[in-house]
């Protein structure tokens, strides 16, 4: 399986204008914790656990058919601080999507998620998709990211995401984690190795900002 931990600039030209590669750090210490495809009975709540015990606050870029199978999950990110997102009803692939359907399927998710974030599955966008989802959503920032920890990775342990993570994280980053099943056992060590490493490297993982409108870069 190949793909980048980090994404350099020169990729991002690649895709289309207007979507979130990396978060403001006006304190010079902030990073931004994501958490995509939940809710899941396991994940979800150990994310929670996590986070709460590091006092530390991330986004879940929720899919909404788990919104509507685990809705106190659902609630309980939202109560507990964190910003929820949205990441289609059925995890689409933007590849193998005409753009009507594709933002068909961001609306449906919108009716129980919510958010004014969006994030595409497998981080698949055209510019029909991101101006279908623009013309229905006029506040809809969708948001990418700058560090990818590899927890959906089947050939890597925990342990090798965690290194390959923290070595990519600046303030700013957008960094992404799965609460999901399949990313479970790299997770369960990834994710408090890296919250330990924020807090000794003097940063702090925040939710997006829940107020409308994008973010300024
Ligand atoms: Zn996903």
């Amino acid at each position: 399986m190949f793909y980048l931990h980090h994404t350099p600039v020169w990729l991002r030209w690649l895709f289309p204008p207007g979507l979130l590669w990396q978060g403001a750090a006006p304190q010079g210490n902030e990073v931004f914790l994501t958490f995509d495809d939940g809710p899941h009975a396991e994940a979800t709540p150990f994310v929670l656990d996590q986070l709460s015990a590091a006092n530390m606050k991330g986004s879940f870029f929720c899919i909404g058919k788990n919104v509507v199978a685990y809705p106190h999950l659902f609630s309980q990110i939202i109560e507990s601080g964190h910003t929820v997102a949205n990441h289609t009803m059925h995890h689409v692939n933007g590849k193998l999507t005409d753009a009507v359907s594709y933002a068909d399927n961001v609306a449906a998710a919108d009716a129980h998620i919510h958010s004014n974030y969006f994030r595409p599955p497998y981080g698949q966008i055209t510019s029909r998709q991101a101006s279908a989802i623009k013309s229905r959503f006029s506040d809809m920032q969708i948001v990418m990211w700058s560090v990818l920890s590899g927890d959906f990775d089947t050939s890597k342990t925990g342990a090798q995401c965690f290194e390959k993570t923290i070595r990519h994280i600046r303030p700013g980053s957008i960094i992404v984690f799965h609460d999901s099943g399949k990313a479970m056992p790299r997770l369960a060590e990834a994710l408090p190795r890296t919250l330990h490493w924020l807090r000794q490297n003097g940063l702090q993982s925040c939710a997006l900002p829940k107020a409308k409108g994008p973010l300024p870069e």
